[in-house]
């Protein structure tokens, strides 16, 4: 019945499509011809027909608008013309986001899939992939922001998959079908950390912003985490969040605008002094290579380009609870990390609760004694923990009572099927626990997780056979590759299972090359290669452009 009715929309659909694009085209051809004989419009017999041009050209142009006025008139959700042209003989796969579990999802899915056995269809509010561990060398110019992005848009085209650049909001996973909206209505958190999606409501209300549903055989969640304030009053009002682009860039303006303040010659010390007091909270792997980008962004290139006076009133510090830099790496890495940023002069915070942010305040406790103080600021960028990605809750609140016991993730088997959906729903990556094994929120998990999916959809399309799918023999096993983090200065720590401990400079080459090479299209790898070469040799640039 589904499949008649959508085949019948998309019959519908397809007849309107015709008749806008042959309206179009008769318009602008008539037009053209009519601007063309204007200029050698010299006998009346001419004049006349022009005159009838002009008539059928205003009755076109009359039914076009007709057409369109009617179209968006249309009562929401609707579906789009192209979702509906959805093959009814093959299944249908929803992949949500386009992060590190989709895009690997994505592109080791084999081209056969689509030919033969499912429609994909990526819906997701950025339409690029971001290889967020170097997120902090495009916040201080080391690399650029298009250097480690790829468009999600290569992908889908190479395998015949569909995109839509969208957010969902809901989940029904009894309809088996998802809502999807290109204006954002989510959380205040979530609006500040989402970047904004293109459409809304612009161009004088013309365009409003759409809204639509598609229905899926197999939803794959891979839609990641938001950045967690703990319920810390202040964060989101003072804080700057760091997890996509709009973040690093933000940051890169700010950490400019800040020094070229600081060298007005009306300036005082103390004004100098707040002007560059930089705070980061959180001392996991983000915050720490955060710190150490600033660090080397401050010593070696504003030092050579802004008056040698300003260095002396900067201060970088970093607060963490826990009492060393990088508590979930091996101790002897967490050590030498904490020592060589004590060393480097940036302020480790440690044993340290931050109770609330105000206006360049923050209130902080200490961990063991409870005593409280305040520190003052001029910039903090909160690197502390995710939480669930709110678009999950939904998920959650349509599976059966009781399936979903955690509010932190989704929870799924160990084949990543959501526990509750029947092995319709499948989930990659942050927004996901599989049991009986919880893995890290890694990027280095959720690549592997969306490879192991993509293998199991090759599996039933080479089979011809969706009940691959459901094999309750499977079982997705990570395998831990090790742990890098850049901590300043060219040196960086890494930790490579079963073969060894690195850390300094050898390690800063390892770490240079392994996120180089690691890239997830070639021309990204030359580009990042080429940014490392260009900042080595020439410099951050640090002219602010916003
Ligand atoms: P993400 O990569 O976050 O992708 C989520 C996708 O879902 C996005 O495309 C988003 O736009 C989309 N989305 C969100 N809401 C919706 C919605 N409602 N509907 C549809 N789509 C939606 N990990 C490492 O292993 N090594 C590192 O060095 C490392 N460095 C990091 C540095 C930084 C600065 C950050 C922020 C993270 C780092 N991580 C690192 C962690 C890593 O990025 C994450 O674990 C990883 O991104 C998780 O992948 P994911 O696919 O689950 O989510
Ligand atoms: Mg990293």
């Amino acid at each position: 019945m589904r499949e008649t009715m959508m085949m019948l929309r998309v019959k519908n659909e397809a007849l309107f499509a015709t008749r806008v694009s042959s309206t179009a085209k008769r318009t602008t051809t008539t037009t053209t011809e009519v601007k063309k004989r204007r200029f050698s419009a010299s006998s009346s017999a001419f004049g006349k027909r022009v005159k009838e041009d002009n008539d059928d050209a205003s009755h076109w142009n009359h039914r076009l608008e007709r057409v369109l006025e009617h179209k968006l008139k249309q009562p929401e959700p609707t579906s789009s013309m192209e979702s509906c042209a959805i093959d009814p003989n093959k299944k249908t796969v929803v992949v949500l986001g386009s992060g590190w579990g989709a895009i690997s999802f994505i592109k080791a899915l084999d081209k056969k899939v689509a030919e033969d056995m499912f429609n994909v269809v990526v819906v997701s509010p950025r339409n690029y992939f971001l290889y967020t561990p170097l997120l902090p060398g495009v916040a201080t110019g080391a690399i650029e922001s298009r250097s480690i992005v790829e468009s999600i848009r290569r992908p889908i085209a190479e395998k015949g998959f569909k995109y839509y650049e969208a957010a969902a909001t809901g989940v029904d996973a009894q309809k088996k079908t998802v809502s999807f909206t290109n204006r954002y209505l989510t959380s205040a958190t979530a609006t500040k950390w989402l970047p904004n999606v293109g459409g809304g409501d612009g161009e004088r209300g013309k365009h409003k912003s759409q809204h639509f549903e598609i229905n899926y055989d197999y939803l794959v969640v891979a839609v990641g985490a938001i950045p967690n304030t703990f319920g810390v009053p202040g964060v989101e009002q003072h804080c700057l969040f760091f997890k996509e682009v709009a973040h690093a860039a933000q940051f890169r303006s700010q950490v400019n605008a800040r020094f070229e303040r600081a060298a007005l010659p009306s300036m005082s010390v103390a004004q100098i002094e707040d002007l560059l007091r930089f705070v980061v909270i959180g001392a996991g792997p983000t915050g720490v290579e955060l710190a150490a980008e600033l660090y080397d962004l401050v010593y070696n290139d504003v030092a050579k380009t802004f008056p040698k006076r300003l260095l002396k009133h900067v201060s970088i510090n970093i607060i963490d609870l826990q009492d060393r830099l990088l508590s979930t790496y091996d101790r002897d890495i967490q050590n030498y990390a904490t020592d060589f940023f004590q060393k480097a002069n940036i302020n480790c915070i440690l044993n340290t609760q931050v109770k609330e942010v105000k206006q360049c305040v923050l209130t902080v406790a200490d961990k063991n004694t409870g005593e409280e103080k305040e520190l003052p600021f001029g910039m903090a960028v909160w690197c502390s923990g995710i939480k669930m990605n709110p678009v999950c809750e939904k998920v959650m609140e349509s599976l059966p009572e009781g399936s979903q016991p955690s509010k932190r993730a989704l929870l799924a088997d160990k084949a990543m099927r959501v526990k509750g959906s029947n092995g319709s729903i499948y989930g990659i990556g942050d927004c996901v626990t599989l049991e009986p094994k919880a893995y890290p929120a890694t990027a280095q998990v959720a690549k592997q997780e969306g490879y192991y999916l993509a293998e199991r959809f090759n599996k039933a399309a080479e089979t011809r056979n969706y009940e691959v799918l459901d094999d309750p023999n499977t079982e997705f096993v990570y395998k831990h590759r090790g742990s890098l983090a850049y901590i300043g200065k060219d040196a960086a720590v890494a930790d490579i299972p079963g073969v060894t401990i690195l850390k300094g400079i050898m390690a800063g080459l390892f770490w240079k090359s392994f996120e180089t090479v690691s890239q997830v299209s070639v021309g990204n790898s030359f580009k990042v290669g080429f940014d490392m070469l260009r900042t080595r040799i020439f410099g951050r640039d640090i002219s602010r452009l916003m």
